[in-house]
């Protein structure tokens, strides 16, 4: 049966690795729906290839640039968090691929769990955000949200080989991003340009400053703890540079399962698309002898606080990690505007959780009210800092 793919967030980095696995294999897959932000010409050279029923972009206007470029072809053509939802919700979909970038995601990738599409989950903020809300709709609805994430398909990937009660720990692995090396002084004048060199991997800016930070990896350890139901007390993070082993398991009797393999984004979601099957993909091949050695280190969370407030957020719970996610959302993006350095990132993001009373996240309407909450105060704190400089 070919596997009918909607996929938000079509135009970035998961967007088109995940459109070329879908090239490889026409025979299985075919694609439905796409959305992007404002890259219209992009959307329009996937529109003809792939041939969408329907799309959606973020402004009204660019739906109708995009209605006019496209009047040869019958499509659908929508904007806005309602043409998210179309696309997510659309009968015709059996895989919604979730890949926009931060809170963005939310809203439709849980109007897709509501209309019980199987997930194929790149947009961790999701989970970081409403992780109790999604998991409790999945359930309720039967539907299986299955990582894209390396680290979390690799566990997932070795947890075909283990039971979840035998299970002591999961461990994480990061490669530490481009400042691993740098002392917290040198870190502080990092520019941007420098914080979106990442050493293995090419993604997404916004991805790209998170694992310069290494809050991705704590947003990546909240994800964990959602997708597989498991303590926090339980995930542990380790530096592994090289990206090769991407992510381990620990088991009572002390074996360690490792998922390991070429960091290639298209290897996990092939996965998730085609699981539980594996797809032939052409691509370069692990080569142990010509790495000859594969490098460990513990996080030094002093001097990345971001790892550490993550721990925090998901140990205090509630509203916490949303706050935590929105903040940094705001701070990466003035970081990108070039209107604050790179650690008031971190600053601004434990500033704004200590201001933080703490609600309930097991509504939308306090997920999205604490995220409004957060964006705010630290919009206060980075235009006070503008002024400074
Ligand atoms: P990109 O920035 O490359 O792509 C983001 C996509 O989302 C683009 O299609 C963009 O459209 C769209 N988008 C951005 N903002 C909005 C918005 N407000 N409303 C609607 N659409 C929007 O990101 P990545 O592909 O790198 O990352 C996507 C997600 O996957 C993130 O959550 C990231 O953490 C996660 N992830 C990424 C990995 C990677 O290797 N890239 C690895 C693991 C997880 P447009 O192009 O028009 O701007």
């Amino acid at each position: 049966m070919i596997k009918k793919i909607s996929i938000l967030g079509s135009t970035g980095s998961i967007g088109t690795s995940t459109l070329d696995v879908i090239a490889a294999h026409t025979d299985k897959f075919k694609v439905v729906g796409l959305t992007a932000c404002e890259n219209i010409g992009k959307l329009e050279e996937q529109i003809r290839r792939y041939k969408p029923s329907i799309v959606s972009v973020a402004k009204e206007k660019s739906a109708g640039i995009l209605k006019d470029r496209c009047k040869d072809l019958k499509i659908e053509i929508h904007s806005g968090v309602e043409g998210l939802i179309c696309v997510s919700t659309l009968p015709e979909a059996d895989i919604v691929v979730s890949a926009i970038t931060g809170s963005a995601g939310l809203i439709p990738t849980l109007a897709a769990v509501k209309a019980g599409k199987t997930i194929a989950l790149a947009n961790k903020e999701t989970m970081v955000m409403a992780g109790e809300i999604v998991t409790k709709e999945a359930d309720k609805n039967g539907v299986r949200i299955l990582p894209v994430d390396s680290e979390h398909s690799a566990i997932f990937q070795v947890m075909h080989g283990g039971r979840w009660e035998d299970v002591d720990r999961v461990i994480l692995t990061a490669s530490g991003g481009p400042f691993l090396k740098w002392s917290a002084e040198e870190k502080k004048s990092a520019t941007l340009k420098e914080a979106l060199r990442h050493p293995v991997w090419n993604m997404g800016a916004k991805v790209t400053i998170d694992s310069a930070t290494l809050m991705n990896k704590g947003l990546e350890v909240i994800e964990a703890k959602w997708l597989f139901n498991i303590s926090v007390n339980q995930i542990n993070v380790l530096i592994h540079p090289q990206s090769i082993i991407h992510s381990l398991v620990e088991f009572r009797d002390g074996s360690v399962m490792a998922q390991i393999g070429v960091p290639d984004m298209r290897v996990p979601i092939a996965y998730a698309l085609s699981y539980p099957e594996r797809l032939d993909l052409l691509m370069a091949r692990l080569d142990l002898a010509s790495i000859g050695m594969l490098t460990f280190e513990n996080p030094d969370m002093k001097k990345f606080p971001c790892l550490a407030y993550a721990y925090h957020a998901i140990k205090e719970g509630g509203t916490m990690p949303a706050v935590l996610n929105s903040a940094n959302e705001a701070a990466v993006r003035a970081f990108m505007q070039e209107r604050i350095g790179f650690s008031d990132i971190e600053k601004i993001v434990g500033e704004t959780m200590e201001k933080h009373n703490i609600m309930r996240a097991d509504t939308l309407d306090n997920v999205l009210h604490a995220d409004k909450w957060a964006r705010e105060e630290a919009e206060k704190e980075i235009s006070r800092i503008e002024g400074k400089h």
